[in-house]
């Protein structure tokens, strides 16, 4: 319960953060159409909310217990030093992330509960929580694999989960970092001028950029991309109206957009 108090409170404070850095110092110029995209895009997080509880222990803290308590997992039958227990976990479970980012974009049924989340067509620190709740479902399965694999220790796990969160919020936000911020770290961290230009709708121009927090996996797998600001965000096809709840959540079922 404490868990999830101070994940909240970690995300209502960063959300809190860089709504008011993109609205100080907004990139983008264009419509944002808070209004209407925001109540869609807070409703799923909401929805992944409930949805988190009703599969209780099937989360990436709750795989970590389970595999302390059954000795399962490399860490758990290993005696390595703490420092470097913590190095291996958050740079295997970015790792995981990206693979489970590739996947998403190159398996036709995983593309389909992943396109809701490119349907956005303007980026802001909402869209960073603007999953489908069936994209959660399988994330939530596949890094529950990942962290039992590793035996990762369950508080190494519930920090990693709440930075994920947090950098999905700041790759997402509209936010314009200062020149010399975004030259000192747009090398090594990704930041929302490179991650947006994953949301192109051009796909040929998308396809990079797949990495939520470091640079290293999209530079290790050929991945990365330095481009000119993409001119228009979104995905050919998709719903009507993706600033809606109804269409958004039936687009998996109703449309198998391109890419
Ligand atoms: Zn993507």
């Amino acid at each position: 319960m404490a868990d999830a108090l101070t994940r909240f409170a970690a995300f209502a404070a960063l959300f809190a953060l860089f709504a008011l850095a993109e609205t100080l110092a907004p990139d983008r110029q264009g419509a944002a159409l808070r209004a209407r995209r925001w109540p869609t895009n807070l409703a799923l997080v909401a929805i992944g909310t409930g949805l988190a509880r009703l599969m209780g222990p099937v989360s990436a803290v709750g795989a970590a217990l389970w595999a302390e308590q059954a000795g399962v997992g490399l860490f758990n039958t290993l005696d390595a030093p703490a420092w470097a227990v913590v190095i291996v976990c958050v740079l295997a479970l970015d790792l995981g992330l990206y693979l489970q980012h590739r996947a998403l974009h190159a398996v036709p049924l995983l593309w389909r509960l992943h396109a809701p989340h490119h349907a956005d067509r303007h980026l802001d620190v909402t869209t960073g929580v603007r999953f489908h709740p069936g994209e959660l479902v399988v994330s939530a399965v596949w890094k529950a694999g990942v962290v039992a694999a590793l035996g990762a220790p369950a508080a190494v796990v519930a920090a990693f989960e709440i930075a994920l969160n947090g950098f999905s919020l700041f790759t997402h936000a509209n936010w314009r970092l200062p020149a010399a911020a975004q030259r000192a770290i747009g090398g090594v961290i990704v930041t929302p001028r490179t991650h947006r230009l994953h949301h192109d709708r051009d796909a040929g121009r998308a396809s990079g950029n797949y990495g939520f927090s470091i640079t290293l996996w999209d530079r290790v797998f050929g991945t990365w991309r330095v481009a000119p600001e993409p001119v228009r965000l979104g995905i050919e096809g998709g719903p009507d109206d993706p600033a809606r709840l109804g269409p958004t959540l039936a687009q998996p079922l109703t449309d198998a957009p391109a890419r």
